[in-house]
């Protein structure tokens, strides 16, 4: 039986209260213990990757939430959920992902297996489904999710994409991806997967200095706002992965030049697999922040080894950066003395914001994330001021008090820490999936001041507790 320590409450104010420094005040349950750390107050190397531990109520979400919010955002195509209906509505329009033409995506689709359909298998009804929903929406592609029960009562899914791309002349792509088969993670692994099987299948001709875009979803259009800043230098943008996402695109994502991978934990795999197979190099970015946004930027002229690119890159972040300092330095004023706790899935973002937030005199004393590596979060441990308290995978009752604890104004993160931030009565800042205003780029950090403003010193936080 798994215990959890006390919570002692008198000593709420030591900075290893939580950390298991105490007998009795930790919060953590003993098993958890490795899983968080302290910048400056200890040296190991946090234990991550690993499987949640039951118990813990962890944040992550399931191995099929994990493949569907990565292929989601490929707007022509069909994605049918094959199992019953509460994991398709479960993630309906998980993220905004703003398309710039179909919208197929944002329509759910499930076979709504039955107690029969679990009794007497349900292949049947999928491949009906699946075709009656090809015939009626002409999409692209198509994608078939397994779910828990799929995997338990071993529906061959494979098979019916099999037939059902034979039958209808487009990719049916079967996404094996039940719940319990590991963590979100391991769905990423699965989207990646899955998106492997549509690249290589067409050969449209392409600019020789082309990328593609991995692991940035358009959740509030920042997606375009990329695409402006790499036409300026004169890089084109072949398939975008997967925000604003197109089938064909991605077919033809094997003859671009080089892979930018942003959000690494979702998208590495992909990258990986492109290397392996078509020898695509890749090189890992991040848009959030000044910093970040602008190497971002000169990495890729840097790659094609051209100085027009270059000097092009650098008019371009001279140009924005003069537009946005005296926004910037007005926040920064203001906002000196904040401090801001982040929980995101994955822990690259985690360090551009960091970074971000720095920039407008914010402080940091908790970061943490879903899917962080070891590097990662050395990286984090290096980067954060001492006594930032660093944590893998965490659950509500460890967040609540790591923030109660550091007296943290603001919280950042996705759409399961929302709650965790209101209940305590402290200002929220989505960073992930429900966002309208986009983050990125240099207007995104714009917007990120703007949004870490209001919701710091909004006076409503005076009447809670
Ligand atoms: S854990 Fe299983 S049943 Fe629950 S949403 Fe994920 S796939 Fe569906």
């Amino acid at each position: 039986m798994i215990e959890r320590h006390k919570i002692d409450e008198t000593n709420f104010n030591s900075p290893f209260r939580g950390l298991g420094g105490k007998a009795g005040s930790s919060i953590l349950l003993d098993e958890r213990q490795k899983q968080v750390s302290v910048a400056g107050a200890n040296e190991r190397t946090i234990d991550c990757n690993k499987a949640s531990l039951a118990g813990s109520v962890s944040q992550r979400a399931c191995v099929f939430c994990g493949s569907r919010v990565v292929l989601y955002p490929i707007s022509d195509a069909l994605h049918l959920i094959h199992g019953p209906i509460g994991c398709a509505a479960y993630t309906w329009d998980i993220r905004g992902s703003l398309s710039s033409g179909p919208e197929l995506h944002r329509l759910s689709f499930s076979t709504d297996l039955q107690e029969r359909d679990v009794i007497f298998g349900g292949e049947k009804k999928l491949f009906q489904a699946a075709l009656e929903l090809i015939n009626a929406h002409k999409p692209k592609a198509a994608f078939i999710y397994s779910t828990c029960i799929v995997g338990v009562i071993g529906d061959d899914v494979e098979r019916a994409c099999r037939m059902l791309e034979e039958e209808t002349g487009i990719p049916v792509i079967a996404v094996e991806a039940p719940g319990f088969q590991g963590s979100k993670k391991d769905g990423y692994k699965v989207a990646c997967e899955s998106i492997f099987k549509l690249v290589g299948r067409v050969n449209n001709p392409i600019p020789a200095k082309s990328i593609n875009i991995l692991g940035d979803f358009n959740l509030a259009g920042e997606l375009w706002i990329l695409l402006e800043y790499y036409k300026k230098m004169g890089v084109h943008v072949n398939a975008t992965i997967t925000g604003d996402g197109r089938v064909e695109a991605i077919s033809n994502a094997h003859n671009a030049a080089l892979n930018v991978v942003q959000c690494s934990g979702s998208m590495n795999y992909l990258a990986k697999l492109m290397k392996d197979t078509y020898n695509i190099p890749s090189m890992r970015v991040s848009y959030f922040g000044i910093e970040d946004m602008s190497d971002a930027l000169y990495d890729v002229a840097r790659f094609f080894k051209d100085d027009d690119m270059m000097d092009k890159a650098r008019e371009l972040v001279k140009e924005e950066i003069s537009r946005m300092m005296p926004a910037l330095a007005w926040y920064k004023e203001r906002l000196t003395g904040k401090k801001a706790a982040i929980y995101v899935g994955g822990a690259f973002k985690a360090i551009s914001l960091v970074k971000a937030l720095r920039l407008i005199g914010v402080q940091t004393v908790i970061v943490g994330s879903q899917t962080g590596t070891p590097e990662d979060y050395e990286l984090i441990k290096k980067l954060c001021d001492e006594g930032t308290i660093i944590v893998d995978d965490s659950n509500p009752v460890e967040l609540s008090h790591f923030v109660k604890e550091k007296q943290a104004d603001i919280f950042i993160g996705g759409v399961k820490e929302r709650p965790i931030a209101h209940k305590i009565g402290l200002g929220f800042c989505d960073h992930n999936h429900e966002r309208k205003e986009p983050l990125a780029g240099y207007e995104g950090m714009i917007n990120f001041a703007k949004e870490i403003y209001a919701t710091a010193m909004s006076p409503v936080w005076k009447f809670t507790k």
